[in-house]
């Protein structure tokens, strides 16, 4: 199997503020084809840097991808480095300038003389048009050798990579095709996932099957290599179907889609309606649940009920009851649940209300205890729990326990 190798270039990528994602978009692409990543390097803009790291990875990996430093300032370097290091002079490219200035002007902006640099390309480059930006990528033949150089916004990056490099990498990919699936598990720790399966997924080493817990859930990531997709898929069907039957509704996503994503597409599969009740969560369901575009079809409306006047006017929960229970009981969340549901005329009503902490918590009713609450035309119930972490994490919890049961009571 060929090596690829990644150079990651910008100094924002050196701070805590940003990470650099474009390689690992990159990695999963080339994975795809057969083509193993051996060496990625983050890489500030310093030519100094950039010129080792290129030397370096041009001494050992037949495939080199960068992304970053094309932009029209000082301090992107890229171009410049490597047409150094290759021993190719930067042409001007006359084509290239008048698209970049007639994308200046077709939104009423003069192009500064900045820009120009973006037409220049090293001699017998393959410049790489951006149909999302300005600065174009550089795809060059030195040897056996094969370099593209990438601009570094993923929203640019990424379509280049697929129209540009892609269909070249493809005939130098290996004769093996690699192919990834991810199942996702909730209300399951890590080890009682692994007890499970484990007997399962140790039986094959093709599927390679990798266990992570990611905040609130357990991933399942298996990858399977075969002379076709066709075949590296049959590889993971089998396994996956054994995990499935032994994990059951505990999975709740097939295909690496997140838990809001299956909750819309079962609730506008079934052609039902859902409305929100939060407290300590502060919208972070209804949050979640709109994020996944299309949720209009089954999101009504979500309340934040923070106070108890506010519970008691937006969502009829009785003064009295509030009175006698406290705001975080069983009985606030059912009532909050009936509340939404009736007002808002969804088929389901979800509420929550908890204590996120740091403060607020007491020996009967500590940070972290939370009650969610469910209504439908048939029932009302509520779940307590008792989540641990600081509040942004019982908060998260809380909205992937609550989504969690929506789930596991109406949508199997
Ligand atoms: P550049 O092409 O160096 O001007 O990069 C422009 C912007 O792209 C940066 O400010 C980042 O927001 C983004 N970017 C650059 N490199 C990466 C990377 N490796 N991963 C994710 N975003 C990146
Ligand atoms: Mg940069």
């Amino acid at each position: 199997m060929p090596n690829a190798e990644i150079i990651a270039i910008g100094s924002e990528l050196l701070t805590p503020f940003r990470s650099d994602t474009n390689s690992l978009w990159l990695t999963g692409e080339l994975n795809a084809l057969g083509i193993t990543v051996r060496q990625k390097s983050i890489v500030g803009d310093d030519e100094q840097c950039l010129e080792e790291s290129l030397r370096d990875a041009l001494k050992r990996s037949p495939i080199i991808i960068s992304t970053g430093g094309l932009g029209p300032t000082e301090d992107d370097i890229t171009r410049k480095v490597f047409a150094r290091v290759l021993k190719r002079p930067l042409v001007l490219h006359h084509d290239i300038l008048d698209r970049i200035r007639h994308l200046f002007e077709s939104r009423g902006m003069k192009m500064s003389s900045n820009n120009e640099r973006q037409a220049l390309i090293p001699r017998d480059a393959e410049p790489m048009t951006n149909h999302h930006g300005t600065a174009p990528g550089i795809l060059i033949h030195e040897g056996d050798c094969l370099i593209a150089m990438l601009p570094g916004p993923p929203r640019e990056m990424k379509p280049m990579f697929t129209s540009y490099v892609r269909p070249v990498l493809e005939p130098l990919a290996g004769n093996l095709r690699m192919r990834t699936r991810m199942l996702r598990v909730s209300g399951m720790g890590e080890s009682q996932v692994d007890s499970l399966i484990s007997p399962i997924y140790m039986r094959y080493n093709n599927p390679v099957t990798t266990i992570l817990f990611n905040n609130t859930e357990v991933e399942l990531h298996f990858t399977a290599s075969a002379p076709t997709e066709g075949e590296a898929e049959k590889l993971l069907d089998e396994v996956c179907f054994k995990v499935e039957e032994a994990l059951g509704e505990n999975i709740f996503s097939h295909r690496g889609e997140t838990l809001e994503e299956i909750i819309g597409l079962r609730l506008t599969v079934k052609g039902y309606t859902i409305a929100t009740a939060e407290s300590c969560t502060g919208g972070l369901i209804a949050k979640r649940l709109t994020d996944v575009p299309g949720s209009s079809k089954y999101f009504l409306e979500g309340v934040v009920a923070y106070s108890n006047e506010a519970k008691t006017r937006l969502l009829d929960v009785p003064e009295a009851l509030i009175a006698e229970h406290g705001a975080v009981s069983p009985e606030v969340a059912e009532a909050m649940a009936v509340g939404i549901k009736e007002r808002s005329g969804a088929t389901f009503g979800v509420s929550v209300t908890g204590i996120a902490g740091p403060d607020g918590g007491t020996e009967e009713k500590p940070v972290g205890l939370v009650y969610v609450g469910l209504a439908s035309d048939f029932h009302v119930k509520h779940r307590k729990f008792i989540l641990p972490g600081d509040r942004e994490r019982i908060r998260f919890l809380t909205s992937q326990a609550a989504l969690d049961l929506v789930r596991r009571n109406y949508l199997l």
